[in-house]
């Protein structure tokens, strides 16, 4: 059966905020409970979907927070005193 390509459907976009691994679109605060007993909110949240633990929202939603910035060099010209 020749049907019309569905090859768009390939090509998704992924929203904004949605883990990189599994697509969830929600992640949780990984509570910790300290010596004392009491609970703390660490800075270490949990992918609802895949489980993937993370400290920075760019690792779970794989954006290369890392990426170097542009090289752009400005010459101090000028002399401003
Ligand atoms: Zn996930």
């Amino acid at each position: 059966m020749t049907g019309r390509g569905q090859n768009a459907h390939m090509e998704r976009k992924t929203p904004a905020n949605a883990c990189c691994r599994c697509g969830a679109t929600a992640y949780r605060p990984v509570i910790t409970r300290d010596a004392t007993g009491a609970m703390k909110a660490s800075h270490v949240y949990r992918c609802v979907g895949c489980k993937l633990e993370f400290t920075d929202i760019d690792t779970w939603r794989g954006t290369p927070s890392a990426a170097p910035p542009q090289r752009v060099f400005e010459p101090s010209q000028g002399t401003e005193a």
